[in-house]
């Protein structure tokens, strides 16, 4: 039991704010949890499929390396199972369909080796920059001064190697080379242990799902949290003085000793707060959007891809999805395969009609996997830029010029705010991994303050 209980109050219920919650919880201090939503996970969110499948709208993989997820699994008792991923992968790229096994499909022997070159020097600078705090890294500043674009263009000469960097943006940041920060990519991929940690499904970052569906892991998580948790409770202001905080929420207010905050910072930068958040924090909140994500799973009566060879595993220039994967549940039945659409494109996408995107969807997917792909027994689709509590996904990135001048506000505390949230961690920023160890550093750093009161 803490010597002096503090009351806590807890923004949020996805990973990150369960973890701090039971944390906190455990070392004897009081806590409420306030979630927008009538559920928890937040950017974790598992649906049925009409025969009860679990589908996941939200995130879904985890890997090696990804220790603290791993390790909540394991204590949870909850299953895993390994992603399909035997057969052949697909490319359409220029107009041209290709099977390949490995990571590149057959382009010609020197766009390969520009590609791979390419890969390694992103790699290599990623290995210089220090993930903890990326300002103090070498030559931050010229690495912040540009966007991952620019180095491309700069790096890379031919098509393919050009198409498989900003590939790269899409699909690992939902986000566009254009408008990312070169320190900011190196820095993620740093934080997710090196390139092929981060694009791999065997031994890299999409090695295994969740048996039950991701939600499974954060409803067991938030067993013990039931008492604490209050759903529907969008917060909108924040005041603190010398005597505590009040959190302003849709149905009234609470009093707090501190409070952790775990939105993404601009959705933070949404709240009100009084005294104002100081400068740097709020330009902070202003240099941080979210990626764009569309992810939409197809339903087949089995997975026919798999008849003919292939892995599910796609990819295409063609638009306006980008990736694809093989989906289905551990029994293999039904066929499940979930596509991105991400970046510019989910921005152009979102405001499309439902039956515009299923039409460009289904269509881009006969293009790939042939004419089975056009018998859809569902087509789940989910616009993480429409959610607003969240407001895209998978995450947030930083703008150039952000990381090196305002860098240090992401995690400093604002008096008795404690900021925490999949953003705020240095190790796999962006992914579950990464939210419940923000979730655990927040604890420790409130843990800290109130051993020495
Ligand atoms: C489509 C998609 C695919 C992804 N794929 C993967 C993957 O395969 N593997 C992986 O590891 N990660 C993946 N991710 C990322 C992963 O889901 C997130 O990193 C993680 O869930 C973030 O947890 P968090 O607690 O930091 O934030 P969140 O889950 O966003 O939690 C924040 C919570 O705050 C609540 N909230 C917002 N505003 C307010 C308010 N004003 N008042 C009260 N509550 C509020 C929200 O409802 C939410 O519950 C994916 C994300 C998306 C969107």
């Amino acid at each position: 039991m803490a010597s002096s209980p503090l009351h806590i109050a807890v923004i949020g219920a996805g990973f990150a704010g369960l973890t701090a919650a039971r944390a906190l919880k455990a070392a004897g201090h009081s806590v409420t949890i306030l979630e927008a939503r009538d559920r928890v996970g937040g950017r974790i969110h598992t649906k049925a499929a009409a025969d009860g499948t679990p589908v996941d709208v939200g995130g879904q993989w985890i890997g090696p390396g990804q220790d603290r997820v791993l390790a909540l699994a394991e204590e949870l008792g909850v299953e895993t199972f390994p992603s399909y991923e035997t057969g052949d992968n697909l490319c359409l790229f220029n107009g041209e369909r290709m099977r390949f096994s490995g990571i590149l499909p057959p382009h010609a022997p020197e766009a390969v080796a520009e590609t791979e070159a390419t890969f390694q020097a992103l790699d290599a600078l990623a290995a210089t920059v220090d993930a903890e705090r990326p300002w103090t890294s070498p030559n931050a500043q010229e690495l912040d001064n540009q966007t991952f674009e620019a180095w491309i263009q700069r790096t890379a000469q031919g098509p393919e190697a050009r198409f498989w960097m900003r590939f790269l943006a899409n699909s690992v940041l939902a986000a566009d080379a254009r408008e990312l920060s070169l320190l900011h990519v190196l820095f993620y991929v740093k934080s997710g242990g090196g390139l092929a940690s981060l694009i791999s499904m065997s031994g890299g970052a999409q090695e295994r799902r969740f048996t039950r569906g991701a939600q499974h892991l954060v409803e067991r998580l938030a067993e013990d949290l039931r008492p604490n948790l209050r759903f529907n409770c969008p917060v909108t202001a924040l005041h603190q003085d010398e005597r505590g905080v009040v959190v302003e929420h849709a149905g009234g207010s609470l009093p707090a000793d501190r409070v952790v905050v775990t939105l993404p910072p601009t959705l933070a930068g949404r709240l009100r707060y009084s005294p104002a958040l100081p400068g740097a924090r709020d330009h902070l909140t202003q240099r941080m959007p979210m990626g764009a994500c569309i992810k939409i799973q197809c339903v087949y009566a089995r997975p026919f891809w798999r008849d003919a060879g292939l892995s599910g595993m796609a990819i295409t220039d063609a638009g306006p999805i980008s990736l694809v994967y093989d989906n289905s549940p551990a029994s293999g039945t039904p066929g499940v395969l979930v596509a991105f659409i991400e970046g510019e494109e989910a921005k152009l996408w979102t405001n499309r009609s439902a039956a515009d995107r299923r039409a460009a969807v289904l269509g881009a997917l006969v293009d790939l996997f042939g004419p089975d792909a056009a018998a859809v027994r569902e087509f789940i689709e989910q616009s993480w830029l429409e959610e607003e509590f969240s407001r895209g996904g998978y995450g947030g990135f930083l703008v150039p010029g952000a990381w090196t001048t305002l860098g240090p506000a992401l995690r400093q505390p604002c008096g008795r705010i404690h900021w925490a949230g999949t953003e705020t961690a240095s190790q796999w920023a962006g992914y579950m991994d990464g939210a419940i160890r923000s979730g655990e550093r927040v604890a420790a750093e409130i843990l800290a303050i109130a051993a020495a009161q």
